[in-house]
């Protein structure tokens, strides 16, 4: 490869990206070369805003501030909670337009085997808001998986004390589907039809 050290750098970051191998990253990169400054000043600058994003202190979805977007809309039905593994979902979820309640991004989901990995993922901090914020439904919204599966059933034990409304999604979406790329029809109909757990 005969290209400047900033090009090898830059290939580089972008062949660590997601579904980006080499040859694309080299493109991309090439792409990048030809725009003007204009455009690429405003994509570094973006880039650069990254950084001061963080996790809304309520729900854990992506916020510019203490809270997202979600949390600090009022006219959001406030004691239904929709339970998802990763921002990615709640913005599948929001796409749809269909859900008008609250979430809580749990972080990740249970590992099948011996690792006991569920003090990593936001369950306490859940518990809490369904004790202290007067919580009436929690809908489990964890991928059709056998770890969003064996998580959903995990939360919904954890939530038997509260005695409040657990719902897990319908199975609209095949098995082993993913929220984060289902179609928006599939998804409002997986939420609409949300079986409760007894
Ligand atoms: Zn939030």
């Amino acid at each position: 490869m005969h290209y400047p050290k900033v090009f090898q750098s830059l290939i580089a970051h972008f062949s660590a990206l997601p579904s980006v191998g080499p040859k694309m990253a080299e493109r991309i990169v090439l792409y990048l070369f030809k725009q003007d400054e204009e455009k690429l000043q405003g994509f570094a600058e973006s880039l650069e805003a990254l950084h001061h994003l963080k996790s809304c202190t309520r729900c854990f979805h992506i916020a510019e501030g203490e809270l997202c977007m979600i949390c600090a809309d009022t006219k959001r039905i406030q004691d239904t909670l929709c339970l998802v593994e990763e921002p990615l979902d709640v913005i599948a979820i929001e796409r749809t337009g269909t859900y008008l309640g609250l979430y809580h991004v749990l972080g990740g989901l249970l590992e099948s085997g011996k690792n006991d990995n569920s003090s990593n993922l936001r369950i306490s901090e859940l518990l809490h808001r369904v004790e202290n914020d007067f919580i009436k439904e929690v809908i489990l919204a964890t991928n059709p998986t056998t770890e969003g599966d064996m998580t959903a059933l995990y939360i919904k034990k954890k939530l038997e004390p509260y005695h409040i409304k657990v719902t897990r999604i319908a199975r609209g979406m095949a098995t082993g589907g993913d929220i984060e790329y289902a179609d928006e029809m599939t998804l409002t109909a997986s939420l609409t039809n949300r079986k409760e757990l007894i």
